[in-house]
């Protein structure tokens, strides 16, 4: 099975007002083991309704979501899906190492200190595991986001924006330390973003959605060779 499967997904939002606004519409794809694809399109496409449905935080109104051949429940449930979405927050009270040691803690398991330090390692943080993320700067806080999302080593890697309230400059550097990171774990990862450069600078394929509803409206191979091919 692929690691993540959309076939004729559909989802509609019902409206206070009783109206019913479809978000995404008779949506397929895939994401292969292994690979990485960003999602690209403007604001109000749907992107992140299909990130949620991936992640099983909504339902398909029609269709059918599978990650690794189960429903996404499963897999959340398993804690096999890493999750860093903008507004993940990190919890400003905890550490820098408390932050990304809770996953362990929400899965009730033992929290493996050299699995921690390594991600810490990893992403460029040694020396910060007692700040807070308000005495980090923007681009640390996400890698913390990063780091948090990996250290249960899940099976699939979802990205929402993840570098969208950065800078120009400091998203360039992100991107190469998330291309570094990921080259590391070469985790099944589909990405979110409405940056092209980012899409094609991060992704073996890039699938483009666009419309209201969002639909899949194009998809690219990426053709560059790159340091971790
Ligand atoms: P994107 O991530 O591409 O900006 P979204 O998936 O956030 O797009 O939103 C797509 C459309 O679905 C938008 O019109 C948005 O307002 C609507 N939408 C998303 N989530 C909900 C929800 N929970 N309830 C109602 N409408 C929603
Ligand atoms: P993004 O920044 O990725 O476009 P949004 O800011 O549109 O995301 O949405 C953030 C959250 O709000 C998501 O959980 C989305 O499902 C929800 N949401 C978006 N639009 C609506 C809406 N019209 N009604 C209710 N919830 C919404």
């Amino acid at each position: 099975a692929p690691a993540i499967d959309f076939r004729g997904v559909t989802k509609s939002f019902r409206l206070p007002d009783g109206k019913t606004l479809t978000a995404l519409t008779d949506t397929s794809l895939s994401v292969g083991k292994g690979e990485f694809v960003a999602l690209l399109g403007p604001s109000g496409c749907g992107k992140s309704t299909l990130l949620r449905l991936v992640a099983g935080l909504e339902a398909p109104s029609s269709g059918a979501v599978a990650v690794e051949g189960r429903a996404p429940a499963e897999l959340v449930k398993a804690h096999r899906l890493g999750i860093a979405f903008q507004e993940h927050a990190l919890l400003p009270w905890l550490t820098v190492r408390q932050n990304i040691e809770l996953p362990f803690r929400i899965a009730g398991r033992p929290v493996v200190r050299e699995r921690v330090q390594g991600l810490i390692n990893l992403v460029g943080l040694a020396g910060f595991e007692a700040a807070r993320p308000k005495q980090l700067s923007g681009g640390m806080r996400q890698r913390v986001a990063i780091a948090r999302s990996l250290v249960l080593e899940p099976e699939i890697l979802l990205l929402d924006e993840p570098f969208g309230a950065l800078d120009a400059v400091t998203r360039r550097q992100m991107n190469v330390e998330l291309q570094r990171i990921w080259s590391e774990s070469r985790i099944s990862t589909l990405l979110v973003t409405h940056a092209v450069e980012e899409a094609l600078f991060l992704a073996d394929r890039v699938i483009v959605l666009s419309g209201r509803p969002g639909k899949v409206v194009r998809t690219l191979e990426v053709p560059f060779d790159r340091p971790r091919h």
